[in-house]
């Protein structure tokens, strides 16, 4: 398993960072006219390779233009059809749902299924309708990367021990030194990204080299709910995470109070050039609307919410061999509902690094993670089942007449679907329903019924299973 690691320049001289933004611009034309040429269905469908671009474009001379050294090219073209080649998988999914919509014979959609997987769709009309339907032609918008090839890149380490990471440039032997603000050397094929007129080196690394895959997971079976005030609560009641409520709180504050200072500034701009002050109005675009400093600190705040939701996961695996959690990869809006201030975008954004840190610290420590359908989880009694009233972080049942904390309700209720034996992963919501509330009506005919009469209640007692059978 690989685990992708960022380092940044610092104090990055002005000089290189536009050599460097020039290089990425030209590479960007590069990506631009392996799109135009091939990503579209007659492209990738007569199922070119990235070898056989580059020998197509050192044989008709299409490089030439680009102004750029020959392996930088070839490496982005390689990284463009592997874009293409992604976004083709994405239109693929849709197409199989279709296909499952359109019949229910196993053979047929078996022949669909391989046709699609082998790319042999056009001979089939339906195919071939529904791959132009769902495959749209994607456009480059990727201008500031740079992919440099694990062998043309090195790295150095200077009498006051910074470390300096050599890049080819636009011109032969003359390599580009970026100054780096980690002491781990960025290795295999890089990515660089220009951003904010600084470098970040992406590179992946085996996540069995980390320090915390070697800690063993537990033995346990847990199940967790996942919630926006703490990242986890565990079914024995733990919360894990504390912190992710007041970092989301903070930075869904923060965003609405910049966005409220920038639209006054950009009103003020606006007036500006109406009266014809240009000079006013550039000043404001470049000095106070910049997006530099904004998208540092939406990354350092993204940093710090994204340790606390690994870290509580891996307190979690400290004690699970298995852990049983909501299956995060759906796509609707899930079961919580958002605090007032909380940014929906966020909120998506938080999900989704959950379920890469359930997947990602589960694979590498060895612990199994079974998604479980998680409806009405949070809606009914993990005791009795009935359905009950949720207020807040506190949950209301009824007949049991006791108060359970929410969350951990929950979390235990997900623990037990990993033994259910009627509700499946791909369980309709309905049904579900369904299910639940028959099983809480066939529960509620075996209690004794309070406000009969003596003789009914006695018959019920001496019979108890006559009732229940009777009513299935
Ligand atoms: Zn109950």
């Amino acid at each position: 398993m690989k685990v992708t690691r960022i380092a940044y320049s610092v104090r990055l001289n002005p000089g290189k960072c536009a050599a460097l933004a020039e290089q990425a611009r030209r590479l960007g034309r590069v990506r631009s006219e392996v799109w135009q040429r091939y990503g579209s269905i007659a492209g990738v469908g007569s199922g070119l390779t990235d070898r056989q671009v580059r020998d197509r474009w050192l044989a008709d001379g299409t490089h030439l233009q680009f102004g750029v050294l020959a392996n930088a090219w070839k490496e982005t073209v390689r990284d463009a059809m592997a874009d293409i080649a992604a976004n083709l998988e994405g239109a693929k999914v849709q197409v199989r749902r279709a296909v499952t919509q359109r019949t229910d014979d196993p053979a047929e959609r078996k022949r669909m299924f391989t046709a699609l997987k082998a790319d042999q769709w056009a001979g089939d009309p339906f195919l071939a309708r529904q791959m132009r339907k769902h495959w749209k032609r994607g456009r480059n918008h990727t201008l500031n990367q740079i992919v440099v090839r694990a062998d043309k890149h090195h790295a150095i380490t200077d009498a006051r021990g910074r470390l300096w990471l050599a890049v080819p440039g636009l011109e032969r032997r003359k390599m580009v030194r970026i100054p780096l603000s980690t002491t781990a050397v960025p290795t295999g094929t890089l990515r660089l990204i220009l951003r904010g007129g600084r470098v970040e080196v992406h590179y992946q690394i085996d996540a069995s080299q980390m320090r915390s895959s070697q800690r063993p997971c537990g033995q346990r079976t847990i199940g967790v709910d996942k919630g926006y005030t703490e990242a986890l609560t565990d079914s024995d009641g733990q919360p894990h995470g504390v912190r992710l409520g007041m970092l989301l709180a903070s930075e869904s504050d923060r965003l609405k109070e910049r966005n409220r200072r920038r639209a006054k500034l950009r009103s003020i701009a606006n007036n500006a050039a109406l009266r014809g002050d240009h000079a006013k109005a550039h000043r404001i675009k470049t000095n106070n609307l910049g997006t530099v400093k904004r998208d540092r600190q939406a990354a350092r705040h993204r940093a710090k919410m994204r340790t606390e939701i690994f870290t509580a996961v891996h307190r979690v695996v400290d004690e699970a061999a298995t852990v049983i959690a909501e299956d995060l990869t759906k796509r609707f809006a899930g079961r919580k509902t958002l605090g007032k201030n909380m940014n929906r975008r966020l909120a998506a954004w938080t999900k989704g690094v959950t379920a890469e840190a359930l997947r990602n610290v589960s694979e590498r420590r060895g612990s199994a993670l079974v998604p479980v359908n998680a409806a009405y989880t949070s809606q009914t009694c993990h005791r009795c089942g009935a359905f009950g009233r949720r207020s807040g972080d506190r949950f209301h049942c009824t007949p049991c007449g006791v108060v359970w904390q929410a969350d951990v309700n929950a979390a235990i209720n997900i623990l037990h679907r990993a033994g259910d034996p009627d509700i499946a992963l791909h369980t309709p919501h309905h049904t579900v329903k369904q299910i639940l509330q028959d099983r809480t009506d066939r529960h509620r005919t075996r209690l004794p019924v309070q406000d009969s009469s003596p003789a009914i209640a006695e018959r019920r007692a001496n019979h108890p299973n006559r009732s229940t059978t009777s009513n299935q």
